[in-house]
């Protein structure tokens, strides 16, 4: 079975804001909020309990990096982040 970011990445299908290695990050097609993004490893991990630290590391990065550029690009206040893993997050 292929989840629905593999498949974006293998299709390339998304609306990418940044394309690497190791993590990818695309606009969703119904944001909800302005600067919304999703900030994803390039390859496939089921959830945080089981992506490696060091992927982790760059996946934040990232965050901070778009999160940066959306503050500074929307006049932002601030930013909001969030992390899902496993069927009780939600
Ligand atoms: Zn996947």
């Amino acid at each position: 079975m292929t989840c629905v970011f593999c498949c974006l990445i293998s299709e390339n299908t998304a609306r990418w804001i940044f394309r690497g290695p190791t993590v990818s990050a695309f606009a969703p097609l119904d944001p909800l909020a302005p600067g919304h993004a999703l900030v994803i490893p390039t390859s496939h991990y089921a959830d945080i309990f089981g992506t490696p630290p060091e992927v982790l590391a760059e996946t934040m990065a990232l965050v901070q990096r778009l999160s940066g550029t959306m503050r500074t690009a929307l006049k932002a206040g601030g930013v909001n982040i969030l992390s899902a893993s496993g069927p009780g997050s939600a």
